[in-house]
């Protein structure tokens, strides 16, 4: 089915079943009979993770936002922030099955699953998912962690789904000597240091990206180069007013489900990414998307432009143990215009020139900023790494 179908279809089903969606559409006045791909649905604003509370709290549990009568859901959930998430009775309904087949999981094996079972959906989605694939799954939950590795050896265990900092206490707890082979780890970011750390204990680890509100996003295949989208979702990346940017470009990750229990339409994250331009050695079609790239609300607009903190981040990283510490600061000038400030603490043995530092920003963020060396210490330990000094009133 192409995007474009599937989207009409669903955009339709949306008007029809959902009041909260139809509401949505109507005052962006949007024809469902006249969508013919995601483009068309450019003038709904992106409805964020954080309205979900509020628009469900207006009409307790969905606030209008089902798709199905709630009579016919499978199970509700209640996860942090208020916020009811429905289960439809798919199988596996969050689809989670892809990634774990992608990761390697297969019919027989034994699964330790560390994602709790209670009110919120985590542990379910991952239960639905294994048994989809004819896994066995150990419902662990979190905790009793030495019950946990005994089971795992008692069982001869291969897989674990859960938090990446998770299965490390796990292994090192069991002393490098689990048969776990496998893992499939979320929810979490997962630095190069700490997937070295867990792939020295023979696992092979790898990431899957999704919500309790939209099931899986994103993917790793087993080259573990980004993420590929699931088949299930559309998904944009967005600058903070919820327009795509261009390809490769960092923005918020916004998502449509194509599920007619919850027919979420242009649902923002909160999380950043961007798309990967280049075609994977895998041979799937979807499209992929890179790791994860910090928090859509650390952003600043400067001059008209998006700020993040990922892109200083990664000018300052080529400087590596010649800064000791750095902040980046938004003010104005005495004209009222944005001004970027770039404060760093040289390291002991000498730092970087200022230019060197603002051209590596300018390099990263496209924008010029003054760079200021400052004695050691200047700079509080807490402070945010962009911090947005302007007040506005
Ligand atoms: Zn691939």
């Amino acid at each position: 089915m192409a995007p474009g179908a599937g989207l009409r279809e669903q955009v339709a089903h949306a008007w029809a079943a959902s009041p909260a969606q139809r509401a949505r559409l109507a005052a962006a006045a949007i024809d469902p009979a006249e969508v013919t791909g995601p483009e068309s649905l450019m003038a709904l604003p992106v409805m964020r993770k954080d309205q979900l509370g509020p628009v469900q709290s207006r009409e307790r549990p969905f606030g209008g936002l089902l798709g199905e009568p709630l009579g016919s859901l499978a199970r509700i959930f209640l996860s942090p922030g208020e916020i009811y998430d429905p289960q439809g009775t798919a199988p596996d309904y969050w689809r989670f099955g892809t990634a774990l087949a992608a990761a390697g999981f297969q019919a027989g094996d034994v699964v330790l699953n560390c994602f709790n079972y209670h009110l919120s959906p985590a542990g379910f989605i991952f239960d639905a998912a294994a048994r989809s694939l004819g896994c066995v799954v150990i419902p662990a939950g979190v905790g009793q962690m030495d019950m946990q590795i005994q089971a795992v050896r008692d069982t001869g265990a291969t897989g674990f789904i859960g938090l990446p900092s998770y299965l490390l206490s796990l292994l090192e707890k069991g002393g490098g000597n689990l048969p776990l082979t496998k893992a499939l780890v979320t929810a979490e970011p997962l630095p190069s240091s700490l997937r070295s750390k867990l792939e020295a204990f023979g696992l092979q680890v790898s990431e899957s990206y999704g919500t309790a509100d939209l099931g899986l996003v994103a993917y790793q295949c087993p080259h573990r180069e980004g993420l590929h989208f699931d088949a299930g979702v559309i998904v944009e990346i967005c600058d903070p007013e919820g327009h795509p940017v261009a390809m490769g470009e960092v923005g918020e990750v916004v998502v449509t489900a194509l599920d007619r229990t919850y027919p979420l339409l242009r649902f923002g994250t909160g999380d950043l990414s961007a798309m990967m331009v280049e075609p994977c050695p895998c041979g799937r079609p979807a499209l992929r998307m890179a790791r994860w790239m910090g928090r859509a609300n650390d952003v600043v607009k400067v001059r008209g432009m998006f700020v993040y903190p990922r892109q200083l981040e990664e000018a300052m990283a080529r400087f590596g143990p010649q800064v000791a510490h750095w902040q980046a600061v938004v003010d104005q000038d005495e004209h009222h215009r944005d001004r970027l400030r770039v404060l760093v603490e040289p390291a002991n043995g000498g730092g970087p020139a200022a230019e060197a530092v603002g051209e590596a920003v300018r390099a990263t963020t496209r924008m010029s900023a003054e760079v200021i060396l400052v004695a050691g210490g200047t700079i509080p330990a807490e402070a945010r790494r962009l911090e947005d000094r302007r007040r506005w009133e």
